[in-house]
């Protein structure tokens, strides 16, 4: 075999890339690819490439092989096809979003999404002409109320941030069959391993790949899919027109990640329905909201929808306001305190301070949160070891 794959000439200076080395083995691992360009054979070869009578790349910001192996791994974890990675979650969501309505279409999102995506549809949406309303997913009443001749589209996520509510999935989705309306799934907090939205109706299912998928807190990246070819390759135009596009070496990291999705989900589930039984009953201890119990408000539809898969999210909620919560946060020095969540180690959120800073005090009552209010994102520690932890950091909280 040549020593060089592309020709044996040796480079006459060091400005022309050398060729790479040729071998009868493979490598196990993923390469990495970070190359902006490809070089073609010849113009005919080209044309062939952009008619797609040829496969291969031309350009990283259209397509790279890294994005593209990352992209085929999460197609199958939820049973969708040319679903594609971009360079966030909310770049997944512009691209599902911006990508499909037009100016005069009405979008309704739930009304606990993602801040950021609440942002979107407060303001950037509305600054493009397209008209926006929220409605409680929990209640399909509601958001048949909000639908206008114009709707074009739902969002919802199947669990709420940090509240940790279960949107009504089935219902919502025959509602949007009935009307004619695009259904997008953001199926960050659940995972394709809770629940594979395009199953129960979905058109669109959007994720942040940053969070459980890509598990390690060091790529931020996003996936989207519809089920619909045009549509989703509108989505793709879209998005490689804005320059959504994500970077090689954090789609091998993020497909790193994804190698132990399940076996860490699974972990962090059996872990955060421990946390949650082991923190009821604590002193100054409030409210546990978990969906695998069943003093759930939403219990009910989370047998039939989710089963056993309740995710990694607890949230909870102390006595002793502010203090108190400064108390726990410095008590629980092993725990991360980062307004993440997803990450293989656990990490301590505090709603009032972070995601829901903006709202007032009584707006953030409205949704059951307080300044004693927490969430945790449960990773895959030992379990006894967490118990242990929050045990001792409730108890420094609520001893003052
Ligand atoms: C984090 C998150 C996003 C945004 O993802 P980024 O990768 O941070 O851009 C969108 N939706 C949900 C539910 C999230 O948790």
């Amino acid at each position: 075999m040549a020593r060089h794959e592309h020709g044996d000439m040796m480079p006459t200076t060091p400005v022309r890339r050398t060729a790479w080395p040729a071998s009868s083995s493979r490598p196990v691992g993923t390469p990495l690819q970070p190359s902006v360009v490809y070089a073609a054979e010849s113009p005919d070869r080209l044309d062939d490439l952009y008619e797609g009578r040829d496969r291969g790349y031309s350009y990283a910001r259209e397509a790279h092989p890294n994005a593209e192996v990352l992209a085929t791994k999460i197609d199958a974890l939820e049973g969708a096809s040319g679903g594609f990675v971009v360079g966030s979650g909310m770049a997944a969501v512009t691209a599902a979003l911006m990508g499909l309505l037009e100016d005069g279409d009405h979008l309704i999102g739930a009304d606990q999404l993602y801040g950021r995506s609440l942002r979107m549809l407060g303001t950037e949406l509305p600054r493009l002409g397209i008209a926006t309303s929220l409605a409680d997913p929990t209640d399909v009443a509601a958001m048949e109320a909000a639908i206008r001749p114009e709707t074009k589209m739902i969002l919802i996520e199947v669990v709420s941030n940090p509240t940790l509510r279960v949107a009504d999935l089935d219902g919502i989705a025959a509602l949007c069959k009935r009307h004619g309306i695009l259904l997008a799934v953001d199926n960050t907090f659940t995972t394709p391993r809770a629940i594979r939205p395009f199953e129960h109706g979905a058109d669109i299912v959007i994720h942040s790949v940053t969070k459980l998928l890509a598990g390690h807190s060091d790529a931020t990246l996003g996936y989207v899919v519809a089920r619909d070819p045009e549509l989703n390759a509108r989505m793709l135009g879209f998005a490689v027109t804005l320059g959504l596009t994500a970077s090689p070496f954090d789609c091998w990291l993020a497909e790193r990640g994804v190698y132990s999705f399940e076996l860490r989900y699974d972990r962090a589930e059996e872990n955060a329905r421990a946390l949650a039984d082991h923190l009821h009953g604590l002193p100054g201890m409030e409210r546990v909201v978990y969906p695998g119990r069943t003093d759930h408000p939403d219990h009910n539809r989370i047998d039939a929808l989710l089963g056993t898969r309740t995710g990694n999210m607890v949230t909870f909620e102390i006595a002793g306001g502010r203090e108190a919560a400064n108390r726990l946060v410095r008590a629980a020095q092993n725990i991360a305190f980062a307004p993440t969540l997803g990450d293989i180690g656990t990490t301590l959120s505090h709603p009032a301070t972070s995601s829901h800073r903006a709202l007032t005090p009584e707006g953030r009552a409205a949704l059951g949160l307080s300044e004693g209010s927490f969430r945790v994102s449960v990773g895959v520690e030992p379990a006894e070891l967490l118990c242990a932890e929050f045990e001792a950091a409730v108890r420094a909280a609520a001893g003052g």
